[in-house]
């Protein structure tokens, strides 16, 4: 079945509708405005609009709609910040659109143990605000301003995670409100457990097909005694690609290695207005320990790079000018957009085992300048991971389509190469074509048999993840 295709009979969502109000008061909306602003997330895919936006406060609110909605069998789409980037949000069978952005509480800091817990809705630069005076930081950090429930559901990682790891290594425990509004926990406060099926991991990237998470425990890092950063520009892409795997492969614990081709660093000089580099291909570095183990690492990858070719290592250990390099990169999208005024722009995410790495990023520049295409690229290359930012302009009919094209041809060299279509951003509606291919169909049938169990009148976020 299509997506799109089945919704809810319209007396039930009369009743839905009447019943939310009843919870929320006005802060269930059915606002023209509002509906269209949960009508989809950060990517290109046309707005599909929710019949009613539900602002919710409470794990009793989120519990006492879902049993709602599941009495009269009306879609449910859990809504975050709605940064992701393959149709995630988009209520493709409307019903209600869930807003968890208003659940910000930060419920725990145990400073001894160094975790936490908060609600969804908390984002990763309230928590690091909050914690910065206690020595601690939580380091999961996409390029956007995004809930940590958003990243839990997409499984999000970001620039730190090649030294402490994406999202799922960092989350302990959740609250999570299944379809027909039971309450669950899973996980809890210690570091490791071997007592039962692990729900926690299966929530995490389940991108709100499986139930609604309301509460996160986390763990926390110490804030290193040292931190130090830096950029090193190369003659060619191949000299920044195969210098990142010499480095992983040497065991050097970087903290962040982000690769930017010529054209993104362009974008980004001309975005963030950095000064003293030039349109080259790009590695940005940052090291975290002692201050000793800081230089020696630092000091091992600057020989590296300068074997294939990488010149003005530039370090920077002020905060400040730290501060300033990485908000240049965490903008490298809004960069890559404003490169050419008035084009939009589709980002692949593609994740490769880290010894093919060259050839992915070479193979995908390289057909992305045979077919014409501006593109950009920007990548958490010490995982194998990269996005290129596929420029198109929307004026010119058929422009997306030729952009999705090069889109595919990008992941199905990836995935030929061991790889996954997704590193990070997830499936949504724009990557489930290649889920069974990557899967195959036995794995495929049992995440569908999962879905049922959790779910079993389709309610959470349907049309997503699998193709029908
Ligand atoms: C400029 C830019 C840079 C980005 N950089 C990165 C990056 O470096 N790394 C990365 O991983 N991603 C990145 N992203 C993608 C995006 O920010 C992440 O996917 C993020 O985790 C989405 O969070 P959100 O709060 O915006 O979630 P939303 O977009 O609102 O929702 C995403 C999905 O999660 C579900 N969901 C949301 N909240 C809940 C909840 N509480 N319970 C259950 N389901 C829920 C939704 O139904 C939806 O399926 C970037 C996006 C942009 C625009």
């Amino acid at each position: 079945m299509n997506a799109f295709a089945r919704r809810a009979e319209p007396n039930s969502i009369a009743a839905v509708i009447a019943g939310a109000r009843a919870i929320l008061g006005d802060r269930l909306s059915v606002n023209e405005s509002v509906r269209l602003q949960h009508g989809k997330g950060e990517d290109s895919t046309t707005p599909t609009l929710p019949d009613a936006v539900a602002f919710v406060q409470t794990t009793a609110e989120v519990s006492r709609l879902l049993a709602l909605c599941h009495h009269h069998a009306v879609p449910v789409t859990p809504f975050g910040a709605g940064t992701s980037l393959e149709g995630h949000v988009n209520p493709v069978r409307g019903g209600i659109s869930l807003d968890l952005s208003r659940m910000t509480a930060i419920l725990e800091v145990n400073a001894e143990d160094m975790d936490c817990q908060i609600e969804p809705g908390v984002t990763r630069q309230q928590l690091n605000d909050h914690l910065r005076d206690q020595g601690m930081f939580f380091p999961v950090d996409p390029g956007s301003v995004c809930t940590i429930g958003g990243m839990c559901a997409t499984r999000a990682s970001g620039t730190n995670a090649v030294r402490y790891g994406t999202i799922r290594e960092n989350v302990l425990g959740l609250e999570v409100v299944l379809a027909d509004g039971r309450v669950i926990e899973t996980g809890g406060r210690v570091r490791k457990a071997a007592n039962g099926y692990d729900l926690t991991r299966l929530f995490i990237g389940s991108e709100g097909t499986l139930g609604v998470i309301t509460k996160i425990r986390l763990r926390l890092h110490g804030i290193p005694e040292a931190m130090s950063a830096a950029v090193c520009q190369f003659p060619d892409l191949a000299g920044a690609v195969n210098t990142t795997i010499a480095t992983m492969q040497s065991g050097i614990p970087v903290a962040r290695i982000e690769l930017l081709d010529a054209d993104q660093m362009r974008a980004c000089m001309a975005y963030s207005k950095l000064e003293g580099y030039r349109a080259a291909p790009t590695l940005f570095l940052e090291f975290h320990g002692t201050h000793a183990a800081v230089r020696e690492q630092a000091e091992a990858v600057e020989a590296i790079a300068a074997d294939f070719g990488g010149e003005g290592f530039a370090w920077a250990t002020e905060a400040e000018a730290r501060n300033r390099l990485w908000k240049a990169r965490h903008d490298a999208y809004w960069a890559a957009l404003a490169l050419v005024p008035g084009w939009r722009g589709i980002t692949t995410d593609i994740c490769v085992p880290i010894s093919k790495l060259a050839e992915a990023i070479l193979g995908a520049k390289g057909d992305a300048e045979a077919r014409g295409h501006t593109t950009c690229i920007v990548g958490h290359v010490g995982d194998g991971n990269f996005h290129q930012v596929i420029l198109y302009d929307p004026k010119v009919e058929g422009a997306l389509e030729r952009a999705w094209e090069m889109d595919r041809l990008i992941v199905a060299r990836g995935l030929a190469l061991g790889g996954t279509c997704s590193g990070e951003h997830g499936v949504g509606l724009g990557k489930r074509e290649f889920l069974e291919h990557e899967h195959g169909v036995e794995a495929l049938a049992v995440m569908r048999g999962i879905k049922t169990q959790f779910d079993p009148k389709g309610i959470l976020n349907p049309g997503k993840m699998f193709r029908n």
